[in-house]
């Protein structure tokens, strides 16, 4: 069937906590799951702050439950993405990757937010030759080998940490002199004794016959002691954000300069587009977190059912 009451992207912690809220409202929502179902909870290893699992659960268990929950409660789930929307016409339009279009009475963005890169070019060139912007999907690849992490937050220390239990050695590549990472990650970072911190680099390039061998590294940028050399790794892992996959709906909500969703009001999950809600990461630049992604698409899935109501 092609109309629902209830249309909801993305497959991350917002989109199925909506998709459980709006079927136990009787919506009949239908989710669409995205490029990476399950969302980025997918690539980490074991999340221990989620609350209900006291000796913590894997990032894709913890999706999977969620995921099976979801369509117990009667959420019809699709593989797919969504390619382009119409929020002038109503019911909404939404087409798919396959062509389909949905007409929808309410639509949850819960699209969630993609790794960034650095921008250059041998970032490209050795995708799937030891380019990875995921540690735990590719962490594998690099038992007993060196390997490089870039960046100074929470997942970058978490990445490194993680890749210190498979590699010979991990160096962080930090362009400030500080790390930004929570008290707790920092500690346990800079007392691995597999990790070297590389404090005030920045990558220039990467070089390699097959694959990569090796970061062009530069000390001190722009300072007097600049210094310029090269760092033989077989692994470079990016850890430095990540970008809101809010882009083809831009059109009509309303974004921050990052591309961050702009909420229409105190609800957090309202937009200027009655009966158009978002959830999760994609609307918000701050927390970033599973359960706060949980929350808010809790909320969007209940402000769905009282835009209905109230019709
Ligand atoms: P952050 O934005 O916190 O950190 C990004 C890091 O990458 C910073 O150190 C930043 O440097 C660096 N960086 C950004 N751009 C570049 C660049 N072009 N070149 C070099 N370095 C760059 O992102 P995270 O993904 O680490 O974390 C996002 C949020 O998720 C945070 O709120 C974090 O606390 C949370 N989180 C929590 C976890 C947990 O609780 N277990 C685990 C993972 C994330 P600079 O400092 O110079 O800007």
């Amino acid at each position: 069937m092609n109309k629902t009451k209830c249309l909801i992207i993305g497959s991350g912690p917002a989109g199925y906590t909506a998709a459980i809220y709006a079927s136990r409202a009787n919506l009949a929502p239908v989710l669409i799951e995205g490029m990476q179902p399950g969302g980025q909870l997918t690539t980490t290893t074991v999340i221990e702050n989620f609350p209900g699992f006291p000796d913590g659960i894997t990032g894709p268990e913890l999706m999977e439950n969620m995921r099976k929950q979801a369509v117990n409660v009667g959420a019809d789930v699709r593989q797919g993405s969504v390619t382009e929307v119409d929020f002038e016409s109503y019911p909404y339009k939404i087409t798919l990757d396959d062509g389909s279009v949905i007409d929808a009475d309410t639509v949850i963005v819960a699209t969630g937010a993609t790794a960034k890169y650095l921008g250059l070019p041998d970032e490209i060139k050795y995708q799937g030759m030891g380019v990875s912007a995921c540690a735990t999907c590719d962490g594998f690849f690099y038992r007993k080998k060196i390997v490089a992490v870039v960046g100074g937050g929470d997942t970058a220390c978490e990445e490194a940490n993680y890749l210190a239990s498979l590699a010979a050695k991990v160096y962080l590549i930090v362009r400030k002199p500080y790390l930004r990472a929570s008290k707790a990650m920092q500690e346990r970072t800079m007392s691995n004794p597999k990790i070297e911190v590389l404090f005030e680099h920045n990558t220039e390039g990467l070089y390699g016959e097959n694959g990569v061998e090796g970061a062009h590294l530069v000390k001190r940028k722009g300072e007097a002691d600049e210094k310029h050399y090269d760092l033989p790794i077989d692994g470079f892992f990016l850890a430095i954000g990540h970008k809101p996959n809010s882009d083809i709906f831009k059109k009509y909500l309303k974004t921050d300069e990052t591309g961050y969703f702009v909420p229409s009001d105190e609800s957090g999950v309202r937009t200027i587009i009655p009966g158009v809600f978002v959830a999760g990461d994609v609307a918000d630049p701050h927390y970033r977190q599973a359960i706060n992604a949980a929350a808010s698409g809790c909320r969007a899935a209940l402000e769905a059912e009282r835009y209905l109501s109230h019709k």
